[in-house]
C-alpha cells in the first residue's frame, strides 16, 4: 500500500469527486519491456490503476476518454467492487471491461478502444492465461487497424508497428512481416529506435514463420 498515491479525479459523468489509486512514480521497478510495449515490474504494476472507476455511479474510465454525452447514466455497468483499493490482475480485468464498456456505450474513438484491449492482453499475459491473451490481442488488433485506416496524416509509424508485432504474436507472420517491413523501410518515421525495433522484430517473424513452415512439412497432415 505504501507504493501508491491517492489523486483526486472528477467523474466526467455525475461530476462526483474521489481519490483513485495510482503508483508512485518513484516505486516503479520495471524489469523488462515485451516488443509490444508491455513493462514487466517487480513493483506493483501500473498498467492496474489505469482506469479509474467512479465509486458513485460505476462509470469507469482513463485520461484517453472523451466527455461522456448525456443520458448514457442507465448504460453505464453498476458498481460490482470496490476499486478504490490496492488491485491485483482480477480487479485489474474487471477494471479493463467495465471501461471497454463504457468507451462502446459512449462510442469511444477506435484509438482508445484498441489501448484499452491491448492493456486488457497484458493483464491476461501477467495471469498467464494466453487464450484470453489473444482474444484481447485480436480485438486490439481489429481496433488499431481501424486507427490505421482513420489516421490519415500524422504519425502511423507507432500503429503500423503493433499491428505487425500483434500479428506476430497472433502467429499471423506474412501480416506481421509486412507492416514490420513498411515501418523499417520508412524513412519518414521520425523515431530511429521504433524503426529498429521494428527491423529486429521483423528479423524474429520471418524466423517464427520459417520455423512453423518447416514444422509443417515434418509433420504432414494424414
Ligand atoms: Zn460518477
Amino acid at each position: 500500500m505504501e507504493d501508491l498515491v491517492f489523486k483526486t479525479v472528477h467523474c466526467n459523468l455525475c461530476k462526483h469527486q474521489f481519490k483513485t489509486p495510482r503508483v508512485k512514480r518513484k516505486k516503479q521497478k520495471a524489469i523488462t519491456t515485451d516488443p509490444d510495449f508491455c513493462v514487466h515490474y517487480e513493483s506493483e504494476n501500473p498498467i492496474y490503476y489505469y482506469v479509474a472507476v467512479c465509486p458513485q455511479c460505476g462509470y469507469s474510465f482513463t485520461e484517453a476518454f472523451k466527455r461522456p454525452k448525456k443520458g448514457i447514466e442507465e448504460k453505464v455497468p453498476s458498481l460490482d467492487d470496490d476499486y478504490l483499493r490496492q488491485r491485483d490482475a482480477d480487479i485489474a480485468e474487471k477494471s479493463y471491461w467495465r471501461a471497454i464498456e463504457c468507451a462502446m456505450v459512449q462510442e469511444e474513438r477506435s484509438a482508445v478502444l484498441a489501448g484499452l484491449y491491448h492493456h486488457l492482453a497484458w493483464v491476461y499475459r501477467l495471469k498467464g492465461d494466453k487464450e484470453k491473451e489473444k482474444e484481447a490481442l485480436q480485438k486490439a488488433y481489429q481496433y488499431y487497424y481501424t486507427t490505421y485506416q482513420e489516421t490519415y496524416a500524422g504519425d502511423t509509424g507507432r500503429i503500423m508497428y503493433l499491428l505487425g508485432e500483434i500479428s506476430r504474436r497472433l502467429g499471423n507472420y506474412k501480416e506481421a512481416v509486412f507492416y514490420l517491413a513498411k515501418v523499417a523501410n520508412d524513412r519518414t518515421i521520425a523515431d530511429p529506435g521504433l524503426t529498429r525495433q521494428a527491423r529486429e522484430i521483423w528479423q524474429r517473424a520471418r524466423e517464427e514463420y520459417k520455423e512453423e513452415t518447416a514444422q509443417e512439412e515434418e509433420s504432414p497432415q494424414e
